[in-house]
Parts: C-alpha cells; sequence; structure tokens
C-alpha cells in the first residue's frame, strides 16, 4: 500500500509514518511545518520507501500529484490545540475547512481512500458520557472561539460523508480523544507535555479551572493501530469512528500523577480558565468515548495505560 499523510510530520502523523514503514508499506509526507517539525520525521528519512515534501495542502498542483500516486490519505494536517484555536481563529476555520476541501476533491478524482482525522472535541459540552459516534453535538456561542475547531471538524465530517453519499468517494471520519506520547510539544496548549516539561524544570504545573474536570487519553500507539486496522477494513468505509481510551483522570490526579512519577519538587499552581485562555472561556468537564463501534468493527482495544504513557512521555522528554 501507498499511503499519503498529510500533516506527517506532526504528532500522530509521524508515529503513523513509521509504524506503516515498519508493516512493509510506502509513506508519503506533506507538512508545511507549522506545527509538526522535521525532527519528528529525521529518523524515517533514507528508509526504503519513504519521502517527504515541505508544502501545504492547499498547493493544489502538487497535492494532486501526491494524491494520484498514493492508495489512501491519512489527511491530518490541521490546526489543533485549544491554545492556538483561541489565539488565532481565522487560521483554524482556514486551515481546517480548506484544507480538508482540497484533499476530498483531488481524492475524487480518483476516487482513492480518505481518513479524516476529527476530534472528540465535536461532542462539546455535551454530558451524555460516554460519547457515542450517533449522539448530539453540543456547542458554545459564536463568540467562543474554542467552539471554531469543533464547528470546523464537524464541517470536515459533514463535507466527506456528502462526498461519499453523493460521489462515492470512500471515507472514513475518525474522531480521535486526546491522543498523547512521545513528540507531541505542549506549545500549543496540550496538557501532557505542559505538565511533563513544568515537572522536569520544577517550575508551577499549572491546573486550568478548578482541575475537577476530566479526560480520557490515548496512547499514540493504540490510534495508530486502530487506523491501520480500520484501513484493512472495506466495512469502515463511510463510517465515523471513535477512537479513545476509556479511562479517565481529572486534571489534578494527572497533575499530581505527573509530578511524583517525576520526582519533581514543582508547586502545583490553579489558574483560572479566563486568564489561562480568554474571557468567558468554556471548558467540559468530562470527555469520555464508548468504542463499542470500532472494537465491534476491527477488535480495537486501547493497550497502553496512563501510567505507561507518562513514563513514556517523561523519558523522552528527559533524552530530549
Ligand atoms: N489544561 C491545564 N493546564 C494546561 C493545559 C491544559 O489544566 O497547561 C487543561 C485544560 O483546561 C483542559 C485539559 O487540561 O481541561 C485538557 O486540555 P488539552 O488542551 O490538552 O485538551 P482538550 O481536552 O482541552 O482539547
Amino acid at each position: 500500500m501507498k499511503a499519503l499523510i498529510t500533516g506527517g510530520a506532526g504528532f500522530i502523523g509521524s508515529h503513523l509514518a513509521e509504524r506503516l514503514l515498519d508493516d512493509g508499506h510506502e509513506v508519503s509526507v506533506l507538512d508545511n511545518l507549522s506545527t509538526g517539525s522535521i525532527d519528528n520525521i529525521a529518523h524515517l528519512k533514507g528508509r526504503a520507501g519513504f519521502s517527504y515534501t515541505i508544502d501545504s495542502v492547499t498547493n493544489e498542483s502538487l497535492l494532486a500529484e501526491l494524491i494520484d500516486g498514493s492508495d489512501v490519505v491519512f489527511h491530518l494536517a490541521a490546526a489543533v490545540g485549544v491554545k492556538l484555536i483561541v489565539e488565532q481563529p481565522v487560521h483554524t476555520i482556514e486551515t481546517n475547512v480548506h484544507g480538508t476541501e482540497v484533499v476530498l476533491k483531488h481524492a475524487n478524482k480518483k476516487k482513492k481512500l480518505v481518513f479524516i482525522a476529527s476530534t472528540s472535541e465535536v461532542y462539546g459540552k455535551s454530558a451524555d458520557v460516554p460519547f457515542r459516534e450517533a449522539a448530539d453535538s453540543v456547542l458554545g456561542p459564536t463568540d467562543k472561539h474554542r467552539w471554531a475547531y469543533a464547528c470546523s471538524k464537524l464541517i470536515d465530517e459533514f463535507l466527506a460523508l456528502a462526498y461519499w453519499k453523493e460521489k462515492k468517494l470512500p471515507v472514513v471520519i475518525v474522531r480521535l480523544f486526546n491522543t498523547v506520547g512521545p513528540r507531541q510539544t505542549g506549545q500549543y496548549g496540550m496538557v501532557l507535555p505542559t505538565f511533563v516539561r513544568q515537572a522536569l524544570a520544577g517550575q508551577p504545573i499549572t491546573v486550568f479551572g478548578d482541575g475537577t474536570q476530566s479526560r480520557s487519553f490515548t496512547y499514540v500507539g493504540d490510534v495508530v493501530e486502530a487506523l491501520v486496522r480500520l484501513a484493512g477494513e472495506p466495512r469502515a468505509v463511510g463510517g465515523v469512528f471513535n477512537i479513545g481510551n476509556m479511562g479517565e483522570v481529572s486534571i489534578t490526579d494527572l497533575a499530581v500523577l505527573v509530578k511524583t512519577m517525576a520526582g519533581s519538587c514543582s508547586s502545583i499552581q490553579y489558574i483560572p480558565y479566563d486568564q489561562a485562555y480568554e474571557a468567558g472561556f468554556e471548558d467540559m468537564p468530562r470527555r469520555v468515548p464508548d468504542i463499542t463501534k470500532i472494537r465491534k468493527l476491527v477488535g480495537y482495544e486501547p493497550k497502553v495505560k496512563l501510567d505507561e504513557i507518562i513514563r513514556k512521555v517523561i523519558d523522552h522528554m528527559r533524552a530530549n
């Protein structure tokens, strides 16, 4: 199989590239390095079947050529990270909507299988946990920029499913739940790499809000396993799948766990949301996936537990 990974120099994309190469596939990466890094794929350069291009998915002639040479497209290129979204809403909306639009348009010309990376953020502040794929999205008002991310990803989902329904373009939509692991950067606000960096530097660990909000963190290797299984399952086409781990942890407990595992003397500092993000910022209290659908179709089961993930992230950050 020949795979094109947009955003392949990003955190998840680089792990997917490595796994596909290990499985004997050819991988081509397209990334503009906006949030990705060449360091993430440096170890893949020179491997048989690997190639990369530093450019944007909006370079349509290049994109069309790369799609032509592939059997499957994993469209992971996107603006991600709550901090980035709140600070640069125009960039977020334009990148996420337009990027997916051009990928689907060109994939459709040759009817190439496309994976669209969506997010658990699309469930918004729904309290109906665990979240099932068929559940309602509950988003806040449009003057709260955080919701622009969920909304941009929902448009991506609608468009992909419209291509499937109307033009029979094979698409698979995956909703990722707080993916974590080595190579993720805290630069755009993600909590685990931020906490680990703070703990290792002996700086205060910054818990936003009262810390009772919880998340279900999924190891990047488990996400990649799910993608590989779905790519090999024709019945996944036209479907929307949660990819997550049902284990739940409060952000305060996460801070304590990171501090303990890093052997850190850091204090834990509580910061109100309006200082951390923007006035009126809305967070969701819980976000837990229901993974019945993907489990039934491809036998997906997340394997790596939170303490093991934290250990790997600490080791990786110490080494780098
Ligand atoms: N968070 C935090 N401190 C940080 C970064 C994030 O307490 O330095 C909180 C954030 O407010 C949210 C949770 O950790 O409640 C997860 O944040 P992240 O941005 O990683 O992902 P989200 O689930 O919000 O998309």
